[in-house]
């Protein structure tokens, strides 16, 4: 799952990467830009596991018809 958060201290945007129980946990999350801790979650955007560029369809079914898979590829499920 990616989270956003938005600092309080810089403004600075950043979306981090982390699973639903270290979310829950409550892990430290320092603003990129200036290192603060004070950070907020921004939950004006949310990321549901996926992203991509606006071509990535095409990608999937170029290596579906090849029979391989993109390095990093999560959706063809091999
Ligand atoms: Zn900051």
């Amino acid at each position: 799952m990616y989270y956003n958060f938005i600092c309080n201290k810089c403004g600075e945007a950043f979306e981090i990467q982390a699973s639903v129980s270290e979310i829950s946990k409550g892990i430290k999350i320092s603003c990129p830009k200036c290192t603060s801790n004070d950070v907020r979650r921004d939950y004006s955007t949310i990321f549901i596991g996926k992203k991509g560029g606006t071509d990535s369809g095409m990608v999937d079914l170029r290596n579906l018809s090849s029979g391989g898979c993109a390095p990093g590829c999560g959706s063809c499920g091999i």
